[in-house]
């Protein structure tokens, strides 16, 4: 390449991207061969496409129920999913998983409630939120967006390789959380790992700061902390969380080490 006669930027997944006619809206690219699909209340569930080194397109959890529909757009415009990974198996993590017909992975600690028909998992304990309107409003909304239960296909565990990313273990908010993360650019899919609301209060946390998810929905809390601690020692640049927008940065160790230490 000579500066007189410059090549053109080069596609982003030349062949492999989706087929930009058949996709719906509140679709985007978000990392290099990275697609979130964006849907449900206020577009705050997050359904993650990868497009793995040797084509394979794996989608990384399943939203709520009423993404079912963007959801089978988005498979057509890729020409099929190959498999569905659980990032975990709450209600709004594998809503559209038992309607689409790829089959489903997750970690084996977290199998048990992939294919349980519970919309509201044993250990969660919404009366511990303090504030009245998220007390009464998460039970009937877990009901409604739950899909129902999910026949598992195989299991994934750390330092398995999903689609040229490697897979952590981030138990805690539920038993058999996993992320997926990509060293060469730094990019990590976390699913409920870190949240960017205060979800107590139903509110949006201040531009740059990021939460553990709140005790009351936590398997257990503490090693939902040590998660966190686990992936700021990643040091992760990009984190794709289950809601919510990318957490961009080239040091992100302070935000995930103060949201371990705060909540
Ligand atoms: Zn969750």
């Amino acid at each position: 390449m000579t500066p007189e006669n410059p090549e053109p930027p080069e596609p982003t997944d030349p062949g492999n991207g989706p087929d930009p006619a058949l996709l719906p809206k509140k679709f985007d690219q978000v990392a290099d061969g990275v697609y979130r699909l964006r849907g449900d209340v206020k577009g705050g569930m997050n359904i993650y496409f990868v497009v793995g080194p040797d084509g394979e397109v794996v989608q990384f959890d399943a939203g709520t129920r009423f993404m079912t529909g963007n959801n089978r757009k988005v498979a057509e415009a890729f020409g099929g999913i190959d498999r569905i990974v659980l990032g975990h198996a709450h209600a709004d993590h594998r809503g559209t998983a038992p309607r689409l017909g790829p089959p489903v992975y997750c970690h084996p600690d977290e199998v048990a409630d992939a294919e349980s028909k519970a919309a509201i998992n044993s250990y969660m304990n919404t009366s511990e939120l303090k504030y009245l309107r998220p007390r009464l409003l998460y039970p009937v909304l877990m009901r409604l967006w739950n899909g129902g239960p999910v026949k598992v296909a195989g299991t994934v565990e750390e330092g398995d390789d999903v689609a040229g990313f490697e897979v952590i273990h981030f138990p805690g908010h539920a038993p058999g959380q996993i992320g997926l993360w990509r060293e060469s650019d730094r990019v990590a899919l976390v699913s409920d790992t870190i949240y960017l609301v205060d979800s107590a209060r139903l509110k949006p946390l201040p531009e740059g700061e990021a939460s553990v998810p709140h005790p009351a929905w936590a398997w257990d809390h503490q090693q939902a902390k040590e998660s966190v601690r686990k992936l700021a020692s990643l040091k992760p640049e990009t984190v794709l969380t289950g809601h919510d927008d990318p957490l961009e940065g080239s040091d992100l160790t302070a935000t995930l080490l103060d949201a371990a230490d705060r909540y």
